[in-house]
C-alpha cells in the first residue's frame, strides 16, 4: 500500500541523517495520498540507515494503523496528523532537532532572514510553544504557526516544514538550519553593524 510514497519517505529520511539534519534517531518524515487520506510515517526510534519500505506503517487521519510497519509509528504521529489538517495543500511534514535551528527554538527567537536562503521556506519561522514531545498538546499548538509560515520552531525541541513533495520539504529544513547557522554566527561576530534581515522590498524581488 502506498509503496511510492513509503520510497519517497525512506530516501528523505536517510538523506537527511547523512547530511546531519537528524541525528541519534531523532526527527521524524511522512507523506500523505491527499485521494485516500492516508499517510506514510517514519517508524519510531529506528537506525534510518537499516529501514526498508517495508518498515513504513501506513496510518488514517484519526492515527489507526492500517497496515503495519516495523514496531510503532513515530510518536509525533499526531503533530503530522495536525499539520495536513491545518494545511490541505500540503503532502509531506519533515520534522528535525537540526542544532542551529534548535538553539533558537530552545531561546524562543524566530530566525531572521539574514540570508537569501530564507526565500526558499517563505522567509519567515514561526514560533510554537513548549508541549512534551508525541502529546496533543505539542499537535494542537502548531495549528496556528503553520497558518503562518512552512516552518516552525517548537520551543525547546525542534523544527516542523511542511511542503509538497518531500524533497522539497526537506531542502526548507535544511535551509532553516542554513539561515540560523549564519544567523548565529552573524549574531557573535563583534565588530561592524547590529545583524538585520534582509530589507523586504529586496525579499519581494525574490519572491
Ligand atoms: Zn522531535
Amino acid at each position: 500500500m502506498l509503496e511510492l510514497l513509503k520510497e519517497k519517505v525512506l530516501r528523505a529520511a536517510v538523506k537527511a541523517e547523512e547530511s546531519g539534519l537528524c541525528m541519534h534517531r531523532s526527527g521524524n518524515f511522512s507523506m500523505i495520498d491527499r485521494e485516500s487520506g492516508l499517510l506514510v510515517i517514519s517508524p519510531s526510534g529506528r537506525d534510518r540507515k537499516d529501514l526498508r519500505v517495508a518498515d513504513f506503517p501506513v496510518l488514517d487521519l484519526s492515527g489507526k494503523v492500517v497496515e503495519e510497519g516495523i514496531g510503532k509509528p513515530s510518536i509525533e504521529y499526531g503533530l503530522h496528523i495536525k499539520a495536513y489538517e491545518t494545511r490541505p495543500e500540503i503532502r509531506s511534514v519533515v520534522h528535525t532537532h537540526s542544532h542551529f535551528a534548535s538553539a533558537f527554538a530552545a531561546k524562543g527567537i524566530p530566525i531572521e532572514p539574514v540570508v537569501f536562503e530564507a526565500v526558499f521556506y517563505g522567509v519567515t519561522t514561526a514560533l510554537a510553544e513548549c508541549f512534551a514531545p508525541g502529546t496533543q498538546e505539542l499537535a494542537d499548538c502548531v495549528a496556528d504557526p503553520l497558518k503562518t509560515s512552512d516552518a516552525v520552531l517548537m520551543r525547546h525541541h525542534g523544527v516542523l516544514c511542511v511542503g509538497d513533495e518531500i524533497d522539497g520539504t526537506l531542502l526548507k529544513a535544511q535551509y532553516v538550519e542554513d539561515v540560523a547557522r549564519v544567523y548565529y554566527y552573524a549574531l557573535n561576530i563583534p565588530v561592524g553593524e547590529p545583524v538585520r534581515a534582509i530589507p523586504a522590498a529586496l525579499l519581494d524581488q525574490e519572491t
